[in-house]
């Protein structure tokens, strides 16, 4: 746990120092035209600190411009703070536990718990590396979240279309020894895996499962090079599901322990904290402070979706 007195936890001239040395290693540019050398900060008293101006596209910017923080009335050195608490808590924290240690609104700290999940989230497949690769074993497994199900015989859970009622599907991949992807998805069939696992895993990859139908049809269609060349193989046999299984049970525990419901609208999100801070762990040699740079670098480009989390500004 990084030290909570550190200045960019308390002071948000310093909170906004980092935050632009850390989204700007080298150096401020302009977030509507991209350009470098038009950009100039801005002094004089009138103005408040931290804004730049581009003489490209004549516009005033800052560096929360295009961020899950932008038009935020939180302070900086809060958002930093949130992002550190969410990043270095071995168990997922609520917004009210947010609320408490911020000192904001239960509401705001509701907002900005879910503009960070977001930040977590890996919106961008193609910035970020595939799963598996050449002799790589990733297991892959589908589990259900929400609803008022759990009383019902798991015979019954799903109906024919491959769903579960009132409960929204969850499908992830799973590395030996390595990092997880989720996604919230309609529901699990071949037709909504395959495309996934085409696009999520490096060639060469051996995928593990169990023997549900979806999972076998695409294993059988793998053979098949315009489908999917990365699948290189279905095992079935041995196809011990033990990882993935136990990451189900963190993200579940998560789920109804801390937050109680999830809604099928941000269900996308919390699945990104989760596995952000599974991806993040100290075995895989990420650092508390690496954490939480990512998730600043997450913060950005965001903004589209943090509309969509957001219409009451606060
Ligand atoms: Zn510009």
């Amino acid at each position: 746990m990084a030290d909570l007195t550190n200045p960019i936890f308390t002071d948000p001239d310093a909170a906004r120092a980092h935050f632009e040395a850390t989204r700007w290693p080298d150096g401020a540019y302009c977030p509507f035209c991209g350009n470098f050398d038009s950009v100039k900060k801005l002094g004089g008293k009138s103005m408040g600190a931290g804004w730049y101006h581009c003489s490209d596209c004549r516009r005033k910017f800052t560096a929360l411009v295009g961020t899950v923080m932008e038009r935020s009335h939180i302070p900086v050195n809060k958002w930093l703070l949130a992002m550190h608490l969410m990043c270095a808590s071995k168990k997922v924290m609520s917004a009210h536990q947010l609320h408490r240690m911020l000192g904001v609104t239960y509401k705001s700290a509701w907002f900005m718990a879910m503009r960070i999940r977001e930040a977590m989230r890996e919106l961008n497949p193609e910035t970020e590396e595939p799963l598996g690769g050449l002799g790589k074993v990733v297991e892959v497994d589908e589990t259900y979240v929400g609803g008022k199900e759990k009383n019902r015989p798991l015979s019954k859970r799903r109906d024919a279309m491959g769903g579960a009622k009132g409960k929204e599907a969850v499908f992830s991949i799973v590395e030996r020894q390595g990092r997880v992807r989720s996604e919230h998805i309609p529901k699990v069939t071949a037709a909504t895996i395959r495309p996934i696992l085409k696009e999520q895993l490096l060639d060469g990859t051996k995928i593990m499962t169990d023997d549900a139908g979806a999972y076998r049809k695409v294993g059988r269609d793998s053979a098949h090079e315009t489908v999917n060349h990365s699948i290189e193989e279905y095992v079935r046999r041995e196809a011990h599901t033990n990882t993935i299984e136990s990451y189900f049970a963190i993200l579940k525990r998560g789920v109804i322990g801390t937050y109680h419901h999830v809604s099928q609208q941000h269900l996308k999100r919390y699945l990104g904290e989760f596995d952000f801070s599974y991806n993040a762990r100290i075995a895989l040699g990420v650092s508390d402070a690496a954490r939480a740079t990512k998730v600043i670098s997450g913060a950005v480009g965001k903004r589209v979706t943090y509309q969509d989390t957001n219409r009451v500004p606060f």
